[in-house]
């Protein structure tokens, strides 16, 4: 039988004292592994934090709390909890391809809004190398709002063009997963980064199916969604929970959150993108947090200054568009930057330094301030 249970009584996380041994930590998970058949995630940092995965409304907190070592048993109300700073209190930091993301560090994805032709990708590919990104934008699907815009290449002529960007420039690529039959080939194509776009953000097919595998997956936030709703899809990708509440897997720790803004009713910018989430989000999660000064902004003589702001307020990096001739882009020209790319992102690195060398830290200090 189902037991009647509400969100918030599905998640528990024990603090164990700060001199607990590993053996005691180890004996509590082996008794709500034995006594109540959940999985446990442990996270060790100065003190040991365990994570009940499953509905842990079975567990009895009391008996639980009387084992030794344990300091607390807590029922957390967030319904985020793998995504969420009070279970893993430090920065999650992710490398791919000799780029780290999160922590202190800053990290520039960038590139064109779509693949278009092989020329114009490979111009803007090396247009952003020599800009200083660290991970290339290598859009091969396009989600548009208007079935007569531009959507893209054919699949595998769009791999192909993705697949020369990376050769060519060495760089990590990351594109965007619409339809759940192309993550096959995009992994085949070597595409090193899922990207998860604001309109796909809730659609838990998609999520679940991205939680089985290890791939960094950018998460961008849904134009219609609050922040709880925005780290639960990125718990569906962590949890490795089935529709049971069973533990399923170990779920995909890579998640990177990218905030782009909302809608709101100003029309004059493309999104609302309210600045006070960032310093928020990095308080509410330990993910890598970007911020999209492209698609927030939808201009591209403000994508500089807003850029500068997102890092000023904590996020670790930012995603932005790069064209080599955006005049002519086939899709989101008007936001796309050409050669200032370069000064944007060099500037930018100078602002997160500059942060840090005034003791207003940009890792997991901002996370604390905000709390
Ligand atoms: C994009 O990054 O190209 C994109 C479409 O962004 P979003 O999903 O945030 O609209
Ligand atoms: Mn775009």
């Amino acid at each position: 039988m189902t037991p009647n249970i509400t969100e918030t009584e599905r998640q528990m996380i024990i603090h164990m004292a700060a001199g607990a041994t590993p053996e005691q930590t180890l004996r509590v998970v082996e008794r709500i592994q034995r006594d109540y058949g959940l999985r446990c995630d442990t996270i060790v940092s100065e003190t040991t934090v365990i994570g009940v995965k499953g509905i842990a409304s079975v567990v009895d907190e009391d008996r639980i709390s009387e084992l030794p070592g344990v300091d607390r048993v807590i029922r957390i109300t967030e319904k985020f909890k793998d995504a969420s700073r009070s279970f893993h209190h430090e920065d999650t930091v992710i490398e791919v391809g000799g780029v780290r993301i999160g922590g202190g560090n800053l990290t520039v994805f960038g590139g064109p809004c779509a693949i278009e032709t092989e020329s114009q990708a490979l111009d803007s590919a090396r247009m952003s190398l020599e800009a200083g990104v660290d991970v290339l934008r290598a859009f091969v699907d396009k989600s548009r709002t208007s079935p007569y815009d531009y959507r893209g290449l054919e699949l595998g002529r769009g791999l192909e063009i993705a697949a020369a960007m990376k050769a060519d420039t060495g760089l990590p690529i990351v594109s965007e997963l619409i339809d759940l039959r192309h993550l096959d080939a995009f992994l085949k194509a070597g595409v090193d980064i899922i990207q998860v776009g604001a309109r796909s953000a809730q659609y838990s097919p998609l999520l679940e199916e991205l939680s089985r595998l290890e791939v960094p997956v950018v998460l961008k936030h849904g134009f219609g969604n609050d922040m709880s709703e925005w780290l639960c899809s990125a718990a569906y990708i962590m949890s490795g929970l089935d529709r049971e509440g069973r533990s399923v897997g170990h779920g995909n720790q890579n998640v990177i959150l990218c905030y782009r803004g909302i809608k709101s009713f100003e029309s004059a910018t493309r999104f609302g993108a309210d600045i006070s989430m960032i310093p928020l989000v990095r308080s509410k999660s330990h993910l890598p947090l970007l911020a999209d000064p492209s698609h927030s902004s939808g201009d591209s003589k403000l994508v500089e200054r807003v850029a500068y702001g997102f890092i000023a307020a904590g996020a670790q990096g930012f995603e932005f568009d790069i064209h080599s001739n955006p005049a002519e882009a086939l899709c989101d020209g008007k936001q796309a930057v050409g050669r200032e790319a370069g000064r944007i992102i060099s500037n930018s690195r100078a602002i997160h330094a500059m942060l840090a060398g005034v003791g207003i830290e940009t890792g997991a200090s901002v996370a604390v301030a905000a709390k």
